[in-house]
């Protein structure tokens, strides 16, 4: 954890919760970033995301009554609840997550106590690196080591992500609360969302790091695409499931199909959205087989074909995206860019050489801004662990 958000942490505690000091409790909840395999999670498939450096501090003092009161570094204001009162509230804004995750707890028979909570967070609110997953899962764990409710992460992980589903009303898929509560320093995990198996495959190459770009471009139209494409999804699925029987969900298809699968949908529409999903997969699977093989040149190929393939068929990129990510893959030293998140905005994912991160960021920057008029940021950030308790 980052000293400097260490201080800020502490010392907006000390206002916001004075006389707490001695008996505080800290936890470390990281953002996640999904290597490859976007808008694969919602369809049975494998995704290949990490856990960030960057994330969110939690700062917790218990209360001997019921009250619930939350503040954040990055949002001005403090909220108040009572345990015997947690419903979803629009004017709650951003303690909604954390009152949903307690609801949770609630709902599940344990008993709770009142709470002071300051979340610290060097990781961009609302940019597609899962500040929300990140909260929510710290929440959930800060609950479950101060109340002793001996849930396991994994249980967490799925808590979480039914708070996002049911009290948030984001229909998500699990990738984003399972990176976030279960990643491991210096790897990638390749996770079945479907059966929620995971392996940990380690970036081995000291040379390269993975760079993380905002197009600080509102996410504008996210919700309303990221539905509509679930929904498409499922109406591939619904036409090609009889043909075959072996799959129990569109990512489970094989590649080797598309001809055959090309012919069933006929819609030109579905034919896109689909073709992004069987080949998405397999470059997936693959890439996880290149880092471990140390393939660092294969690995960003792959991302380039996937961002062409959410730009042309998936179509969920937008002009922000694609001129980061083309501004990235004409630099020297950078193997491979591609969009990352739900697209419409966020955060594109590149992998460089060491050496040539700061020329990176100086001539992305600048062929961004000439392309698009924005100005974009980077976050030195590596491969980091799942969220877990810290001592200050
Ligand atoms: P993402 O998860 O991609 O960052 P979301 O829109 O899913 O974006 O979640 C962003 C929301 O999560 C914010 O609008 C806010 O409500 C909440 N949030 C994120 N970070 C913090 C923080 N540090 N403090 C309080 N709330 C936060
Ligand atoms: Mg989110």
């Amino acid at each position: 954890m980052n000293a400097n958000l260490r201080d800020e942490a502490l010392s907006y505690f000390a206002s916001f919760s004075p006389g707490h000091e001695a008996n505080l409790h800290a936890y470390f909840s990281p953002g996640r970033v999904n290597l490859i395999g976007e808008h694969l999670d919602y369809n049975g498939g494998y995704v290949f995301p990490t856990a960030l450096t960057l994330g969110t501090l939690l700062l917790v003092a218990p209360r001997n009554d019921r009250r619930v009161r939350f503040a954040s570094t990055t949002f001005a204001q403090v909220h108040e609840v009572s345990l015997d009162d947690l419903s979803y509230q629009k004017d709650h804004d951003y303690a909604n997550y954390p009152i949903g995750v307690l609801a949770a707890f609630q709902d599940r028979g344990f008993e709770l106590q009142g709470m002071d909570i300051l979340f610290a967070s060097d990781l961009p609110a609302g940019s597609g690196l899962s500040s929300s997953a990140s909260i929510e899962v710290g929440t959930a764990l800060a609950v479950n080591d101060i109340f002793q409710c001996g849930l396991a992460m994994r249980e967490l992980v799925i808590m979480a992500q039914q708070v996002e589903n049911q009290f948030i009303g984001v229909s998500c898929g699990i990738m984003d609360q399972f990176a976030v509560g279960m990643g491991k320093k210096d790897h990638a995990m390749l996770l079945d969302c479907e059966t929620l198996a995971v392996s940990y495959h380690p970036l081995t190459d000291p040379d390269y790091v993975f760079v993380i770009a905002n197009t600080n471009y509102p996410r504008k139209l996210s919700e309303s695409k990221y539905n509509e494409r679930r929904e498409e999804c499922d109406r591939s699925f619904a036409i090609l499931r009889d043909h075959f029987p072996d799959a129990r969900a569109l990512a489970h298809i094989p590649m080797e199909a598309w001809p055959e699968v090309e012919s069933l949908l006929k819609d030109a529409t579905l034919i896109k959205r689909t073709r992004h999903v069987l080949f998405e997969q397999a470059r997936t699977k693959a890439s996880a087989t290149y880092l471990q093989a140390g393939d660092y040149r294969a690995f960003g190929e792959a991302m380039n074909a996937s961002h062409r393939s959410l730009q042309d068929d998936f179509e969920v990129t937008g002009y922000a995206l694609d001129a980061l990510a083309e501004s990235a893959s004409l630099v020297e030293g950078c193997l491979g860019s591609r969009m990352t998140g739900a697209g419409f905005g966020g955060c594109t994912v590149s992998l460089v050489h060491k050496q040539k991160v700061a020329d990176f960021e100086r001539l992305v920057a600048k062929r961004y801004q000439d392309l698009t008029g924005l100005s974009a940021s980077f976050y030195l950030t590596s491969l980091g662990q799942g969220a877990k308790r810290v001592e200050l």
